[in-house]
């Protein structure tokens, strides 16, 4: 029974593993005999091991436990050393391990693996953890001055290395410095919102700062192994508030009137800084242009100072100005309130002056003389400049006038809903049915529904409805679409056929697009379209876009996803939103600037300093002119925002799309030319389809 009892098989089976029995005591007429063992070399046990010997000769009930020690693993019934490379860091039957990533290879019987040079564990690591590396410093730390005073909102990029590591936080902090480079703490004042330190997310809003001050912040990445590193991963930024919103104009003063002319002078909601200078964009029309349906026609006027005297006006008539204040960079704040003042009448100016009466009549003459020359002039100017300029340069560079918008801002109303009333025609909610989500957009969900037209019968039209839940104000922006939709008419740009704006919930019906948005339309017929269809795709956004330019029209977000598709694969301009200016782009990006910007189909002085002007539409038509002969690829496939504005400053181009015409390849390269004026203009376009005989023979 004994030679059974101490049989090596037995001994790696029951959980007695690893322990010597003892003899067995008593004279063997009992049904169990204990037995006390003890544990082999290395190994041990917290209570003595036991095993009970039956009148059979079989091992029953063990007691106890052996385990091998750190450092050693079981092997047969003994616990060996673990080998070089190996380790095993405490008390069991476990195997050992091999040493973990970025550690040293162990010596034989080792109970944990020390870091290689330059890796590190945190207290709270387990040792069967692998070392890891400090963080390096965060990346491409920005600043966006956020619309409200005194706030800017600071972002990076996670480092490159996170070391290993996923409990990275970020701390930042606020100082001054001056141009030695001595720096001293920023005030207490500043606030931090979420906090400081501690930070998950990779930014940070930052409130009441100052206006006039220069601030360096410096991100810090840290992790659970920063503290052994003698290197800290830091990325610093000297910013300020110059972008802010500029001041709004609070007031509009008439200092002076005659029959011809009228002097004002206006407030600011608040100083600017000394060392900004701001610009002021001064907008007039008569009072009575607002009979008129069509057009309202203003005269613009950039001034340096915030005063004018405007002459070369109608006796007695009324004007509506309005201001705004435009930034150093060209940032408009929000117009002000339009302000209505009128000329003295010559009889008024009679009474105030009876000598001048007969100069008054002549006055009153010359200026109506002048008043048909300037309208026959600003006639002209607009015809040609249908033709030539017009919208590339909407300004005159200093105090003269220009007739700015053939279409009409629906901003220029204090109360957008009468540019509602008076670009797009209300329906009557029963005549419209939804019937299938098609699209989600910044507002809510778009519909494919039916509208019953009593000359038409029933059109399937497109319906964008707003979420509950709306804020006056969003409600006023989703409409603002219309307002601007509402004022075109071209087979290239999404025709708008009404709004329902009295029913409990808005919406804007369209035309519909069978065959949705571009760029998702082509990717799933990717290489299946021929390049003359491609080409004619082209030829139609080109046209809708030099439809929008004559306009005066700057789209600033024309891509391949916002033109959509119809069933004869005729391709419109769509996405006006004014509210959009890119903020619910997915695209958008914010710039240091503010403001968001859709950056790979943006023209470079359009991210620079925000000139959006048709030029920059150019720049972007080249853009979808890629995307479209690319099937839909994303323009500059995965390179970052910051990768694509880098090359593209160091002049490089995407290139040609595969089986891409070479005069095709070529226009792009025009439209993105660094230097705007060198681009083509939409109305130089046209001619290339028509003329330019490699797409002719396509
Ligand atoms: P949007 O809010 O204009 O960006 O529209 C969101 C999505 O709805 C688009 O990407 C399209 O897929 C779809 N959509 C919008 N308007 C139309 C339309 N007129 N016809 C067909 N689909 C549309």
């Amino acid at each position: 029974m004994r030679g059974a009892a101490f049989r090596p098989g037995l001994l790696q089976n029951v959980p007695l593993h690893g322990a010597k029995l003892g003899p067995v005591p008593g004279d063997g007429r009992r049904l169990a005999e204990e037995v006390e063992g003890s544990c082999v070399e290395n190994a041990v046990s917290t209570a003595t091991p036991k095993i009970y010997c039956t009148t059979e000769g079989e091992w029953v009930v063990p007691v106890g436990q052996c385990q091998c020690l750190p450092g050693y693993e079981t092997t047969g019934d003994s616990c060996q050393a673990c080998k070089p490379g190996y380790f095993k860091p405490a008390l069991g039957n476990d195997l050992c391990r091999v040493c973990p990533d970025n550690t040293r290879p162990s010596d034989t019987g080792a109970t944990q693996c020390e870091c290689e040079e330059g890796y590190f564990r945190s207290p709270s690591d387990p040792l069967t953890t692998a070392c890891s590396a400090p963080p390096s410093a965060p990346r491409d730390l920005i600043s966006t001055t956020l619309s409200a005073e005194g706030k800017l909102q600071l972002s990076w990029d996670p480092p490159l290395v996170t070391g290993g590591r996923t409990d990275l936080t970020y701390s930042v902090v606020c100082e001054l410095c001056d141009v030695s480079g001595s720096c001293v703490p920023c005030s207490d004042k500043i606030r931090f919102d979420p906090s400081p330190s501690g930070l998950q997310d990779t930014f940070v809003i930052v409130a009441d700062l100052d206006s006039h001050l220069n601030y360096t912040f410096t991100v810090e990445a840290h992790s659970g192994v920063s503290q052994y590193s003698t290197n800290r991963p830091i990325s610093t930024l000297t910013t300020a508030l110059d972008y802010l919103e500029p001041p709004k104009v609070t007031m509009i003063h008439l200092d002076e009137r005659s029959p011809t002319s009228l002097s004002l002078s206006w407030a600011l909601s608040r100083r600017p800084p000394a060392h900004i200078t701001h610009r002021y964009e001064l907008m007039y029309r008569r009072k009575d242009d607002e009979g008129e349906k069509d057009v309202t026609t203003y005269t613009v006027l950039i001034l340096e100072k915030n005063s004018v005297q405007i002459n070369d006006l109608s006796p007695g008539t009324s004007y509506m100005f309005r201001v705004q204040v435009l930034s150093p960079e060209g940032n408009p704040s929000s117009y002000s309130m339009e302000h209505e003042f009128h000329t003295s009448s010559i009889a008024e100016s009679q009474i105030q002056n009876n000598s001048t009466i007969v100069m008054g009549a002549v006055v009153g003459v010359a200026v109506m003389l002048l008043i048909v020359v300037a309208v026959l002039l600003l006639r002209k100017r607009r015809l040609s400049s249908r033709g030539r300029g017009g919208p590339e340069d909407p300004y005159f560079s200093s105090d003269q006038l220009k007739p700015l918008k053939t279409y009409v801002d629906p901003h220029m109303y204090e109360d957008p809903n009468i540019a509602i009333q008076k670009f797009v025609t209300e329906i009557d909610p029963n005549f419209i049915s939804k019937q299938k989500v098609i699209g989600v957009g910044e507002f809510g969900e778009v519909f494919r529904g039916v509208m019953k037209s009593p000359v038409r019968g029933e059109v399937p039209v497109a319906i964008k409805t707003l979420k509950p839940g709306y804020s006056e104000k969003q409600r006023q922006d989703f409409l603002s679409e219309a307002s601007i939709m509402g004022q075109f008419s071209h087979p290239n740009i999404i025709r708008l056929e009404g709004v329902v704006t009295k029913f409990k919930h808005a919406m804007i019906v369209t035309e519909y697009m069978e065959n949705g948005a571009l760029d998702t339309y082509l990717r799933d017929r990717d290489g299946e379209l021929p390049s003359y269809q491609l080409v004619g795709m082209l030829r139609g956004i080109a046209a809708g876009m030099k439809y929008l330019s004559d306009m005066n029209y700057v789209h600033r977000d024309l891509a391949a996803r916002n033109v959509l598709v119809n069933s004869n694969l005729e391709c419109k301009v769509s996405d006006f939103g004014l509210s959009r200016v890119l903020e619910d782009d997915a695209e958008g990006t914010y710039t240091t600037r503010g403001g968001k910007i859709p950056i790979r189909w943006t023209a470079p002085e359009a991210i620079a300093y925000r000139k959006f002007t048709s030029a920059s539409d150019v720049w972007s038509f080249g853009i979808v002119m890629w995307e479209v002969m690319a099937f839909g690829e994303r323009p500059y496939w995965d390179m970052s925002n910051h990768e694509v504005m880098k090359a593209i400053n160091e002049a490089f181009r995407l290139p040609a799309p595969m089986d891409c015409p070479s005069a095709i390849y070529q226009l792009m390269l025009q439209c993105w030319q660094h230097e705007r004026s060198n681009r083509p203009r939409f109305t130089d376009m046209s001619t290339f389809w028509t003329n330019c005989s490699e797409v002719q023979s396509l």
